[in-house]
C-alpha cells in the first residue's frame, strides 16, 4: 500500500457505537476487523462494507479472542455499552493477553471505573460526553460589550473565564486554539492595547477579542 499511515484495528461488539468505529476507520482507509457474538450484526457489517474482515465470537472467551487473531492488534475496540459483565470480561480478556492499545465505551460512572481497573488504556462514555457538549455549545461567555463588524464576525469585551485564570497570554493560544485574535486587556474600564504575551490573566480582568461569532462563542463560559 502506498499509505504509510495505514493502521490495523479490531472492534469487539456492533451495536451503533461499534459500527461508527468501524465505518469512520474505514473511511478513513485502515484495515478493520469487526467482531459481534450476533450472526446476524456480523453478516450485516459484511453487506454494509463497513469492514475489511467480520467474525461471529463469543469475547468473554479468551480462546475465541486468539483463534481470531484480537491479541495481535496493536489497537482493540470493546464497543459492548449495554452488557457491563461482557464488557468488563472482554476488556480483562485483551489485556490480559498483552494488547497494547485498548479502547472501551463505558455506560456509567461505574462502568468507566471498572473498565479502568481491569486496564483499559482509554475509556469512552458518549453519552455522558455528548452531554457535556451540549451544555457548553447552550451557555454563553459573559459579554460585557460587544461590537458587531458584521452578522458573523464581532469585537468583543468578556470577563476572563476561570479556565484562563492566572495563565499567560501566550498560554491560552487564542488563535490556534480559538481562531481568536487578543486585542487589550482591560481592567476597571482602563484598556491596555497589544498586552505582552508574557502578561497573566485574572479573573476580576477582562478581555477584549475579535473573530468570528462562531468562534466566540467557544470560549469557556464563567462558572461563578
Ligand atoms: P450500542 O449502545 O453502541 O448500540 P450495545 O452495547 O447495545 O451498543 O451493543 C453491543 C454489541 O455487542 C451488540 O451487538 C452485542 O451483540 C455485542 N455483544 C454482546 N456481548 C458480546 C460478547 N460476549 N461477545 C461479542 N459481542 C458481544
Amino acid at each position: 500500500s502506498l499509505r504509510k499511515d495505514n493502521k490495523q484495528f479490531a472492534v469487539i461488539g456492533l451495536g451503533r457505537f461499534g459500527r461508527a468505529v468501524c465505518t469512520t476507520l474505514r473511511g478513513l482507509g485502515h484495515e478493520v476487523l469487526a467482531t459481534d457474538i450476533d450472526e446476524a450484526k456480523v453478516a450485516q457489517a459484511l453487506t454494509d462494507q463497513i469492514a475489511n474482515h467480520a467474525m461471529q465470537l463469543d469475547s468473554t472467551q479468551s480462546s475465541a479472542l486468539k483463534e481470531a487473531g484480537i491479541f495481535e492488534f496493536d489497537t482493540v475496540i470493546v464497543a459492548i455499552g449495554n452488557y457491563l459483565e461482557e464488557s468488563i470480561i472482554t476488556t480483562l480478556n485483551v489485556k490480559e493477553a498483552g494488547v497494547p492499545h485498548v479502547v472501551a465505551k463505558a455506560s456509567s460512572d461505574i462502568h468507566v471505573k471498572l473498565l479502568k481497573k481491569v486496564g483499559a488504556d482509554l475509556v469512552v462514555f458518549p453519552e455522558n460526553e455528548a452531554g457535556c457538549v451540549l451544555a457548553r455549545s447552550l451557555t454563553k461567555p459573559a459579554i460585557l460589550d460587544r461590537f458587531d463588524l458584521d452578522p458573523e464576525n464581532s469585537i468583543v469585551e468578556i470577563i476572563v473565564p476561570d479556565e484562563f485564570d492566572g495563565k499567560t497570554i501566550s498560554e491560552l493560544q487564542l488563535r490556534s486554539r480559538y481562531g481568536l485574535n487578543l486585542l487589550a486587556v482591560s481592567y476597571n474600564d482602563k484598556f491596555e492595547i497589544n498586552p505582552n504575551p508574557n502578561q497573566r490573566l485574572y479573573k476580576g480582568s477582562a478581555i477584549v477579542v475579535i473573530g468570528t461569532n462562531k468562534d466566540i462563542n467557544r470560549l469557556p463560559n464563567l462558572s461563578s
